[in-house]
């Protein structure tokens, strides 16, 4: 994958809950290297998308595609996660009682961790991604740290560090930003900005300040299909999503 390649189609995909359509003929595309900001009201069909895209609920209809060819539809959740398509859950699920090394190498993957297994020790390959991980995420100082006793803000990072050392490609973020100080988000910011150069990463996300400061592109889903998609300014000016929020 080279940046600004699409890495993933979403295409014409409806999901129905007892006959309520959560996703409607939703389709677009993310590229390698952005970082997207998909928006819209709750019940929108936001978290919905993320369980299609992940394999956690089949759609009725559509096709969704990672990189050039690969079918994720008929791929079960685990598959798709070993792919290299990663979920980050709005609330932070660290291991309390390890410290901050420890959860990134507990999260690392299956194959590594047997490295590990097997000479009791880790490769210096996999000591520097758990150095690099820190250092993105900025707990490198408190890699010694109980993650129980860590802040909300910093709870997040670690658990963005352990999706990292899963080696995604794809990163699905649910509303990080939520309950963070304005210095947290901020930091946040920059550390989905620097993933998303080696990576894609798609984060939903409320916070309207956030989304300004980090989004290239921002995708308004309305109703289960995508209301408008472009920059901040383009979405604010849109026709279509100033009749759907502001009645005009
Ligand atoms: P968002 O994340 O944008 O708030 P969701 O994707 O969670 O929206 O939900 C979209 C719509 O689908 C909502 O009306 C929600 O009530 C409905 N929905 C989501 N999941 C289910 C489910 N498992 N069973 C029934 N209805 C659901
Ligand atoms: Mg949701």
């Amino acid at each position: 994958l080279k940046i600004g390649d699409r890495i993933l189609l979403v295409d014409g995909v409806s999901v129905s809950f007892d006959g309520f359509k959560a996703l409607n003929n939703l389709s677009f595309s993310i590229n390698y290297g952005e970082l997207r900001c998909i928006i819209g009201a709750n019940g929108a069909g936001k978290s919905t998308m993320m369980d299609v895209v992940t394999g956690k609920t089949k759609p009725d209809e559509g096709q969704v595609v990672f990189g050039e060819a690969v079918d994720l539809l008929s791929m079960d959740e685990p598959s798709i996660a070993q792919i290299g398509i990663g979920r980050k859950f709005q609330k932070p699920t660290v291991f309390a009682n390890h410290t901050v090394f420890e959860n990134l190498e507990l999260a690392m993957k299956d194959d590594k961790r047997f490295f590990k297994t097997l000479f009791s020790r880790l490769s210096s390959e996999q000591k520097d991604k758990i150095e690099d991980t820190m250092k993105l995420i900025g707990l490198k100082e408190l890699y010694n740290q109980q993650a129980g006793i860590l802040s909300h803000g910093q709870k997040q990072w670690l658990e963005i560090g352990m999706l990292i050392m899963q080696e995604p490609k794809l990163l699905l973020v649910d509303e990080p930003v939520a309950g963070m100080t304005p210095q947290e988000v901020e930091k946040t910011a920059e550390i989905l900005t620097s993933l998303s150069k080696e990576n894609a990463v798609v984060v939903v996300e409320h916070d309207m300040e956030f989304i300004r400061s980090i989004a290239k592109k921002v995708t308004v889903l309305h109703e289960g299909a995508v209301l408008a998609e472009g920059s901040m300014d383009a979405i604010q000016n849109n026709e279509k999503v100033r009749k759907v929020y502001l009645g005009e």
